[in-house]
């Protein structure tokens, strides 16, 4: 599986806060803040854009590195990523990812 692709089978490297972390763009986290901010209902401030991808090491979306409860169950489980699990398709949280963006289950299905 390409390191870029998450546990849930999102695209890291097509994230726009890796893309303005690699870029070290304030800008665009600025943006990205705001936006994200808006989407999620929370504040997202432009500090916390700083993320070098879910399963690259170095610094992390803090939502991403502490709370996403994919990215927990995967790692414990020692997956390289979610398509290593038999419940792939029966669970809850990865299909919440999966039904909203189609071209993450493509991701875990391609590995
Ligand atoms: S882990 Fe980082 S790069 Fe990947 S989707 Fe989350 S915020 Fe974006
Ligand atoms: S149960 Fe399996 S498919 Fe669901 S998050 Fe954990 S590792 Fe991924």
């Amino acid at each position: 599986m390409k390191e870029y692709i998450a546990y849930c089978g999102l695209d890291c490297e097509k994230c726009d806060a890796r893309i303005a972390t690699v870029n070290n763009d304030d800008q665009k986290r600025a943006e990205v803040a705001k936006l994200w901010s808006e989407l999620n209902g929370a504040e997202i401030t432009p500090e916390m854009i700083n993320c070098t991808g879910c399963r690259i090491q170095g610094v992390k979306f803090p939502y991403c590195d502490a709370m996403c409860p994919i990215r927990k169950c995967a790692a414990e489980k020692k997956y390289e990523t979610c398509a290593d699990c038999e419940e792939m398709n029966s669970c809850e949280k990865l299909q919440a990812i999966l039904s909203n963006v189609p071209e993450a289950a493509e991701n875990l299905r391609n590995k």
